[in-house]
C-alpha cells in the first residue's frame, strides 16, 4: 500500500489505535517490539524516534545505543484482535544510526541494498511465493507452556474430524485475509500436526515482511485454540520436518525473466544462469536458509527435505524444482530452505547467488530426473551431485568460504551471524543426548 502521512493518522483515529507496535527483525530472524503509545505517532512519522539499540542481541555496542526507527509507511497494519484499551497497528521500520545512516546490523536494510544492486543491474523486482510449514502442539493448560502432544493424528489432505488443528487453521486464514494477506491455499501437511498456509508471492521484501507477520499471527491464533505454534525445523525425528520452500522469479519491465517461449523447457538463457549461480552458492549459504542445530536434523533422506544439490524439471525431491507453469508464473522453487531463517537475510543471499550466475554466465548442471535418493555415493559424483552440508558446523565453514555470499551479508551481519551462530555450535557439541547414552552406556 503506498500510504501517506495523513491516510495514517486518520486510520489511526478512525479504528480508535492506541499503541502502536514498531516492528524490525533481528540477526536470528527474531521480530522485535517497541511499543509507544498513539501520542507518538507524529514524532515517529517524522523520524524522530530513538531507541536504544544496545538492547538488542547482535546490533551494536554500548557506546553507539542510541538508534532512530523511521517508518515504512507501506508496512501499516491495523491488528483485528483490539483489547479493551483500543486497537494496535504495528508498522515495520528501518533502524537507522545516531548520525542517520542505514543501520547495516538491520537485516532488512541490508536486503533493500542488495535489491538495489539488483535493480542498478536492470531488473525491477525479485518475486517471492513462501510456503512456511509449522506444527500445532498442545499447551498445558496448568502451566501454559507448550507440550510435545500433538493436537490431531491427520495427514496430508485429511479432512475433519481428524484433523482437529482445522478449526485452528481455518482461523489462522481468516485472520490473515483480515490484515490483507492473499491466501492461496492452506492444508494439513504430510506429518500429524502439521500444517502450510501460503499466500500470494509479493516483492522480496514485502514478502519477507510477510513472513514475519505471518508467523505472528500463527502463533497468536494458534494460542487462542490452547495450542503452541512452532516453526522449528524438525520437532520430531521419524515424521517430516517444516520447511520453508521459496518460489521466485526475477522480472524486468518486459515481465518475467525466466520465460522465453523458444528456450529449453520454456526458460531463458537467464534463467539457466540464475539457477546456475543458485546451485554453486546453494552450499554456501545454507547456513543462513538453514542456521539452526536443529536445521540439519531435517536435512536427511526419507522425508521429503532435499540432501543434494540438483534440479529437476519433473521431480519434486531436489533442491531446486521448476514448477509446471509457464509465461509470468515462471519460477524456481528452492526447498532446502527452513522457517527458522531470517527471511531477509535469506533471500538476500539467494538473491545474491543468482545475481552471480547471471554476472558470470554460470551454466548450471544438466538437470536430475532420477531419483537421486536411489543412487550410490560413485553415481552421484559421476552426475556431478554434491551434497548439502550436513551439520550447522560444516554450513558455517562452507559460507566462510563465499565471498559472494558474505557479500549479500554484508561485513556487520556476517560477522555478528558466524560469532552467534559458532557460540551455537560449541554449545550444542558441549551436550550429552539421551541418543548417546542408548547408545553406550551398556555397550562400553
Ligand atoms: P507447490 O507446488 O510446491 O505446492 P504452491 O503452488 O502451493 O507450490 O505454491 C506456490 C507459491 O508460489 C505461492 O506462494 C505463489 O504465490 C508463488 N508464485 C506463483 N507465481 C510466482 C512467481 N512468478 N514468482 C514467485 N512466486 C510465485
Ligand atoms: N515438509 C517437507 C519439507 O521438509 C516438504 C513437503 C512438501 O513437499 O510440501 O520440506
Ligand atoms: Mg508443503
Ligand atoms: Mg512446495
Amino acid at each position: 500500500h503506498d500510504y501517506t502521512k495523513a491516510d495514517i493518522r486518520r486510520m489511526a483515529k478512525e479504528e480508535n489505535v492506541q499503541f502502536l507496535r514498531l516492528m524490525f527483525t533481528d540477526l536470528y530472524g527474531t521480530i522485535k517490539n517497541v511499543e509507544v503509545p498513539i501520542s507518538q505517532l507524529d514524532k515517529l512519522l517524522d523520524n524522530k524516534l530513538m531507541f536504544d539499540g544496545s538492547s538488542i542481541d547482535g546490533f551494536v555496542r554500548i557506546e553507539e545505543s542510541d538508534m532512530w526507527l523511521y517508518p515504512d509507511l507501506s508496512t501499516w497494519m491495523i491488528f483485528p484482535w483490539g483489547s479493551e484499551h483500543g486497537k494496535v497497528a504495528r508498522i515495520i521500520c528501518e533502524v537507522y544510526t545516531a548520525d542517520r545512516k542505514p543501520f547495516m546490523g538491520d537485516p532488512r536494510n541490508n536486503l533493500m541494498r542488495v535489491l538495489d544492486e539488483m535493480k542498478a543491474e536492470g531488473f525491477t523486482d525479485f518475486n517471492i511465493g513462501p510456503e512456511p510449514e509449522f506444527f500445532l502442539f498442545k499447551l498445558d493448560p496448568e502451566t501454559g507452556k507448550p507440550t510435545m502432544h500433538l493436537n490431531d493424528n491427520g495427514s496430508y489432505f485429511d479432512f475433519a474430524p481428524v484433523d482437529m488443528g482445522e478449526n485452528c487453521r481455518r482461523e489462522i486464514v481468516l485472520e490473515l485475509e483480515r490484515m490483507g494477506f492473499d491466501v492461496e491455499a492452506s492444508h494439513h501437511e504430510v506429518a500429524p500436526g502439521q500444517h502450510e498456509v501460503d499466500f500470494k508471492y509479493e516483492d522480496a521484501l514485502h514478502a519477507c515482511d510477510n513472513i514475519q507477520t505471518f508467523k505472528l499471527v500463527v502463533k497468536t491464533v494458534a494460542r487462542k485454540h490452547g495450542l503452541h505454534a512452532t516453526f522449528m525445523p524438525k520437532p520430531l525425528a521419524q515424521v517430516n520436518g517444516s520447511g520453508m520452500h521459496i518460489n521466485m522469479s526475477l522480472f524486468d519491465k518486459n515481465g518475467n525473466v525466466f520465460y522465453d517461449e523458444n528456450g529449453d523447457q520454456k526458460l531463458s538463457q537467464k534463467a539457466y544462469y540464475f539457477l546456475g549461480g543458485l546451485l554453486k552458492h546453494a552450499r554456501s549459504f545454507t547456513a543462513v536458509t538453514n542456521p539452526t542445530v536443529n536445521s540439519y536434523k531435517r536435512l536427511v533422506p526419507g522425508f521429503e527435505a532435499p540432501v543434494y544439490v540438483a534440479w529437476s524439471g519433473r521431480n519434486r525431491s531436489p533442491l531446486v524444482r521448476v514448477p509446471m507453469s509457464r509465461e509470468q508464473g515462471t519460477r524456481f522453487e528452492l526447498r532446502s530452505v527452513d522457517p527458522s531463517a531470517n527471511p531477509y537475510m535469506a533471500i538476500a543471499a539467494i538473491l545474491e547467488a543468482g545475481l552471480d550466475g547471471l554476472r558470470n554466465k554460470i551454466e548450471p548442471a544438466a538437470s536430475v530426473d532420477r531419483n537421486i535418493y536411489a543412487m550410490d555415493e560413485e553415481e552421484r559424483r559421476e552426475n556431478g551431485i554434491k551434497d548439502l552440508p550436513s551439520t550447522l558446523h560444516n554450513a558455517l565453514k562452507e559460507l566462510k568460504n563465499d565471498e559472494v555470499i558474505q557479500g549479500a551479508l554484508g561485513e556487520h551481519l556476517f560477522n555478528n551471524f558466524v560469532e552467534a551462530k559458532t557460540l551455537e555450535w560449541d554449545s550444542y557439541r558441549q551436550d550429552v543426548s539421551q541418543w548417546e547414552r542408548d547408545q553406550y552406556l551398556e555397550l562400553y
